[in-house]
């Protein structure tokens, strides 16, 4: 599930890459910020967010936990419905049995809504290799299709492109200059679509839920295309996540309240289509004929796993991206998979089983946890990249000098007196590197650093220094301190010596 051609390089020379294209930092800062104010508003402006998190995060465990029971059940009820049923262990199999179905149909178009199991599996190279055309209605999959690109987002697969670079593919497509209108690009979209979904053999959807009681799918999306595709074609084919069961119609409120929320801000997305079902003799529309492939491809690994298992809860709302300050600076193609992001960074590994040729990406964090509080169903995946991180030193691939640093670190940190006389010894050997209160100098450790930023010198007089110039102050009567101010912080400093040294 790796982009092509993308083991060949690091994830550090992706993630240079990136930083060094400013059309792609300008166009991620700007979305994913306005998606993470989206989220904070409407989730305030719900009142019991909090509430709503912890019932979403104990519907995925239950589910997850008796996931063999609500997938049995879901499959049952999608077969009395008329749905075909296929299971795939792997992406190879699941691309396998669609072009199967497609060829069996004879068919020569499919037109296709967003599914990142679709990306997952590569099925639009799969069915283009067979001479079947595949196209991708939803608009930014579309522009990454034209592009030849790989989605950068979960959820918004073009987030990298602005309106200029939009207009010049879709002008190439066009065979004239497009403005970099949006209403312009969008409505040549929309005609050109139009086209496609009138011919189409085939409609190929993704699935947000299925509901195990009813055995149906539901689909969340905001273009219309989704619904385009499940009911126009004859036949439509569904792929799905075996995980993306939920138990019952009523859980599904609570899902409906937490994914548009997370994912864009929305109370509820434009359209939310149920089916259950290909078209029966009284529906004025629907697919004559419809499939349902449930994947596993390395899903049953997480099963069981206690580092990985809650994996399995996610609902691709794609919030832990825009909360993340590292995706945030260098977009998805950075990470190299299908999954971008902090969910990205844990979750290909663990999909691809292969946690050592993968294990790069958990360094792609900064640890803050800011994905664990913007995700909906309280995923930790600071402490799976912590993990990761730790699996990669305990089999010996960490990096030799940065190991002795942290244990160079952890003994000066540890011990007050030597803390004191390295803050001492930094404070003299700066100056000569210090220019307008900050160490800009791309040499050792500081070079991967400083290449985008400045790395902030230390104190003229450390806090500890000036307690204790402070302390001196009011002992010689100099100053004058209320009294239970001066209670509290010596109350605090006599904790922190208490509790192992530290300094802070
Ligand atoms: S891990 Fe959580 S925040 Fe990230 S995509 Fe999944 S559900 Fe959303």
């Amino acid at each position: 599930m790796s982009q092509p051609g993308v083991m060949d390089v690091t994830v550090k020379k992706r993630a240079e890459l990136a930083l060094n294209d400013d059309f792609l930092r300008k166009a991620v800062k700007f979305t994913t910020e306005r998606l993470r104010n989206g989220k904070k508003a409407a989730s305030e402006e719900h009142g019991n967010w909090e509430e709503w998190r912890e019932r979403g995060r104990q519907i995925r465990l239950h589910t997850i936990a008796h996931l063999d029971y609500y997938l049995n059940e879901f499959v049952n009820n999608a077969r009395a419905n008329g749905v075909h049923i296929h299971f795939a262990d792997t992406s190879v199999e699941a691309a396998a049995i669609a072009l199967d179905i497609a060829t069996h149909k004879h068919a020569s178009t499919v037109v296709k809504s967003k599914s990142m199991v679709s990306e997952e599996v590569h099925l639009n190279h799969v069915l283009e290799s067979a001479g079947i055309e595949a196209i991708e209605t939803d608009l930014g999959e579309y522009i990454i299709q034209l592009a030849g690109e790989a989605p950068s987002h979960i959820v918004i697969p073009a987030i990298h492109k602005n309106r200029y670079q939009i207009a010049e593919l879709l002008s190439k497509e066009a065979g004239e200059m497009l403005e970099p209108d949006t209403t312009v690009l969008a409505g040549f979209v929309r005609k050109k679509l139009r086209e496609k979904f009138l011919e189409a053999d085939i409609g190929m959807t993704g699935c947000n839920f299925a509901i195990a009681e009813t055995g149906s799918m539901v689909l969340f999306e905001n273009e219309g295309n989704a619904r385009m595709v499940s009911t126009v074609p004859k036949t439509q084919i569904t792929l799905m996540g075996m995980e993306r069961i939920i138990p019952s119609w009523t859980d599904l409120e609570v899902m409906a309240t937490l994914l548009p929320r997370s994912a864009t801000g929305q109370k509820l997305t434009m359209y939310m289509s149920g089916i259950t079902g290909p078209r029966r003799s009284e529906d004025g529309d629907g697919p004559e004929e419809m499939h349902i492939i449930i994947v596993d491809n390395g899903r049953s690994l997480q099963l069981g796993d206690p580092e990985f298992q809650e994996l399995l809860n996610c609902i691709r709302c794609g919030a832990c991206l825009n909360a993340c300050p590292v995706y945030r600076h260098i977009g998805g193609h950075a990470y190299g998979g299908t999954y971008s992001g902090p969910i990205g960074a844990v979750l290909t590994p663990a999909l691809n089983g292969n946690i050592d040729e993968w294990n790069d990406i958990a360094g792609a964090s900064s640890l803050c946890g800011a994905c664990y509080e913007a995700c909906p169903v309280k995923i930790p995946l600071h402490d799976m990249l912590v993990y990761l991180r730790r699996r990669k030193v305990e089999k010996g691939h960490g990096n030799k000098l940065e190991s002795a640093g942290m244990k160079g670190f952890a003994a000066v940190v540890s011990n007050s007196k030597r803390f004191s006389t390295a803050i001492r010894l930094g404070q003299i050997g700066q100056k000569v590197v210090v220019k307008n209160n900050g160490i800009s100098m791309k040499l050792g450790p500081l070079k991967g650093w400083n290449s985008y930023r400045v790395a902030p010198s230390l104190a003229k007089r450390s806090f500890r220094q000036q307690w204790n110039k402070l302390d001196e102050e009011l002992n010689q009567g100099k100053k004058e301190m209320d009294s239970s101010v001066r209670n509290r912080m010596e109350q605090i400093l006599r904790e922190r010596e208490g509790g192992g040294q530290h300094e802070h």
